[in-house]
């Protein structure tokens, strides 16, 4: 890599945030940059999902009414990362948080202060002695402003609900296509006009239109730009 920040303690690490709207195909990318980079790989939209998954589970709502169960339920919540999965209260929920219902939990949740005040903790610790990359949505504008590298990815809305319609309807053969592309349309608007760390492409962030690449084209153009290549 061609940047990289010394931190305390003698060692040196490198950030790299790639941030953008669901179904752009960010965590296929982010998997496979930090596996060739040999950094470690946090999808922070799977915190949101897990807290969202334990708001379900518990009953508790995600209006004004529920807000000190949620803050108890928070303050009780332990969530990691280890080697690609997630885990919540210690188990593993890697496989549970992938429906449409927690989804839209994730997407509810993720504007209340109290969750993104916890998540953003944990993710700046995570990121702080070691090298990482995170995917998320303000991962470049919050969690990590020095980022020594910020990517946005995009796809039109059509072709990112088509990708997600693949994928979901391995689980569920009943599942329709508008319905999977107006709940895209949805988060996208509620994940930009929310009024805490909306999604926004981060000052100094590559953006890459994803529409009419494959997985391979987005991984080898975000390595080129890290290793330093034409387009750095
Ligand atoms: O990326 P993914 O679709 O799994 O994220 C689920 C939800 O979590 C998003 O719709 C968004 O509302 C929220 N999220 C967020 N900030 C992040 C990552 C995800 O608000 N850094």
């Amino acid at each position: 890599m061609s940047a990289q920040k010394n931190v305390p303690g003698g060692a040196v690490v490198c950030r790299v945030a790639i941030d953008g709207p669901a179904g752009a195909g960010k965590s296929t990318v982010a998997k496979a940059v930090a596996a060739r980079l040999a950094i470690e790989y946090i999808d922070t939209g799977a915190m949101y999902r897990a807290v969202g998954l334990k708001l379900l589970a518990e009953g508790i709502g995600t209006g004004p009414a529920d807000a000190e169960r949620r803050a108890r339920m928070l303050a009780e919540t332990e969530i990691d990362f280890t080697d690609g999965r997630v885990y919540l209260d210690g188990r593993d929920v890697s496989g549970d948080i992938r429906t449409d219902e927690i989804s839209r939990m994730a997407s509810a949740c993720s504007a209340l202060p109290a969750v993104r005040e916890k998540l953003v903790a944990l993710q700046r610790a995570m990121g702080e002695r070691k090298s990482v990359l995170m995917d998320g949505r303000d991962i470049g504008s919050n969690v990590f402003p020095n980022a020594e590298f910020k990517f946005f990815l995009t796809a039109a809305p059509r072709e990112r609900a088509r990708r997600r319609f693949l994928e979901l309807q391995k689980k569920d053969a009943r599942i329709s296509f508008e319905r999977v592309l107006a709940d895209i349309e949805q988060r996208d608007y509620d994940d930009s006009h929310r009024a805490l760390h909306p999604l926004v492409r981060a000052d100094g962030a590559h953006e890459i239109d994803s529409t009419d690449m494959c997985a391979d084209e987005v991984t080898e153009l975000v390595l080129g730009i890290i290793r330093g290549g034409p387009l750095a």
